[in-house]
């Protein structure tokens, strides 16, 4: 109702034009926090006004973003008793748990400024029908990469077709109908009751398909063979304007502290030497895998940068269920830090590999910096990323078995020092050339830029 008001009387009886602005809600992790506020910082540096909503759980730092509004909405999830380790419950809980205040602060922001658009993650499946409602058009941010997005598309397909009971017996066979994953590459979620992941994925793909347009943090050049495919299945236009961090300095929405000394640490080391170890802010493993992880370093006697996040072992407050002899080994080794600052660590000139869990962020990062990666994917779209890193792009060496003290060993010997990570880390410095063409005037990803600026300030004139 508010948004066809231009103008607004205040309570002297004088008319003041509304500021346009656009309203972003970032989906409250880790992965999906930081590109929002990226891709905000790029619409912000195109001239638009910018307000973010925000859950309560997770609620980043306003005061790294003076130049935007926030608007925090009570979520209850922290009273709810729903297990913070369980992204598939909180985004379920979340979706249903927040309409209400979502809509409130929804309208309190139409009634104070013209708001052009609403671009929400797509996992905030709710907001389609509220944006429908007061006639606001609800553009997607997909955080993944497209050839995720594709599989998680095809979740229903998957399971049609019975692939989800070989998941153990028949794991290596291709599924034909999506080259070149394999069974055990199907992007699932370990929840407490699977057909959840099913209901909240198949809200995800509807309600995206129902939206103004999609916006991805990729670009063109790496995706090109599944973009008829996307837009086949989700005919909205879509944007791919990444890699969104390249547009700014590093990212300063980090909810854990960075710790510096990550880089004094990188400082002393040989150019390409050191391997950097992340596995994200979600992903978690049991005390047993931990020290397989540990020993393939150990056993590697490559020099490391490890950052293992307080809660990446479940039931440990962090590493005291390693035995102090094999700390002793990998202090002498490496450096252990809680959170890294990660993309200052991969351009450092010491790092020569990433051993990653293939969340997008870190995957592209990683391409950003041209360091070519060893694959662990856990769950959920870092199954497809890493297959597409070792098998299409080739610039990876994915651990087919887990988490092994001897593949791991292998595969850093065969990154680190062979000619084998040679080969990948050239493959990947010509993804990287590609990505510096594509962010410049006339590249693919400036261009898409400049055209999702144009629609968005289209519907200026259609709502005026
Ligand atoms: N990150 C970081 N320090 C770390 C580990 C990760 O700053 O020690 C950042 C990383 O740069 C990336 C994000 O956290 O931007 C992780 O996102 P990603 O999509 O890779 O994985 P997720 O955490 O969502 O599983």
């Amino acid at each position: 109702m508010q948004r066809k008001i231009k103008e607004s009387m205040d309570n002297q009886g004088t008319t003041s034009i509304l500021q346009n602005r656009i309203v972003l809600f970032p989906l409250p992790f880790q992965g999906h926090i930081n590109p929002m506020f990226q891709l905000a910082n790029i619409l912000h540096s195109r001239g638009f006004n910018i307000s973010i909503i925000h859950t309560k759980f997770n609620f980043p730092n306003p005061s790294k973003y003076p130049h935007f509004t926030f608007h925090q909405i009570s979520d209850g999830l922290l009273e709810s008793g729903v297990p913070i380790s369980d992204p598939v419950l909180i985004i379920k809980f979340l979706n249903s748990n927040i309409v209400e205040p979502f809509r409130e602060c929804l309208d309190r922001l139409m009634f104070d400024y013209h708001v052009e658009c609403v671009i929400t993650d797509a996992n905030w499946f709710f907001t389609q029908a509220i944006a429908d409602r007061v006639n606001l058009p609800r553009i997607v941010l997909r955080t993944s990469s497209i050839c995720s997005f594709l599989a998680f598309a095809s979740l229903s397909l998957f399971r049609d077709k019975g692939y989800f009971s070989n998941i153990d017996s028949n794991a290596d066979a291709p599924i034909e109908e999506f080259p070149p994953l394999k069974i055990k590459d199907i992007p699932q979620i370990e929840t407490s009751n699977s057909e959840d992941v099913f209901q909240v994925i198949g809200a995800m793909v509807e309600q995206t398909k129902k939206s103004s347009a999609l916006i991805f943090n990729t670009f063109s050049e790496l995706e090109e063979p599944d973009l008829p495919k996307l837009h086949n299945q989700f005919p909205v236009p879509t944007f791919t304007i990444g890699p969104f961090h390249k547009f700014f300095s590093a990212s300063t929405t980090s909810l854990l502290t960075q710790d510096m000394n990550s880089i004094s640490f990188l400082d002393k080391q040989e150019p390409k030497s050191v391997l950097y170890v992340s596995f994200g802010s979600v992903a978690s493993m049991d005390a047993q895998k931990l020290q397989e992880v540990a020993l393939g370093l150990a056993n590697s006697k490559q020099p490391f940068l490890w950052a293992i996040r307080p809660g990446l072992v479940q039931g440990s407050e962090w590493i005291e269920t390693l035995p102090n002899e094999l700390l002793e080994t990998l202090s002498k080794q490496g450096y252990v830090v809680k959170w890294a600052p990660q993309q200052e660590v991969l351009s450092h000139f010491a790092i020569g590999g990433f051993w990653t869990h293939n969340g997008w962020n870190s995957t592209l990062e990683s391409i950003c910096e041209g360091v070519p990666m060893i694959c662990s994917p856990f769950f959920g779209d870092q199954m497809v990323n890493s297959r597409y890193v070792s098998d299409v792009w080739k610039i990876g060496i994915k651990l087919e078995k887990g988490l092994e003290r001897d593949e791991i060993e292998n595969a850093i010997r065969r990154l680190m020092v062979e000619k084998e990570g040679d080969e990948m880390r050239q493959r990947i410095l010509c993804l990287k050339e590609k990505i510096d063409v594509c962010l410049k005037p006339g590249g693919s990803s400036y261009q898409s830029l400049e055209k999702m600026v144009d629609f968005i300030t289209s519907f200026r004139s259609s709502t005026a």
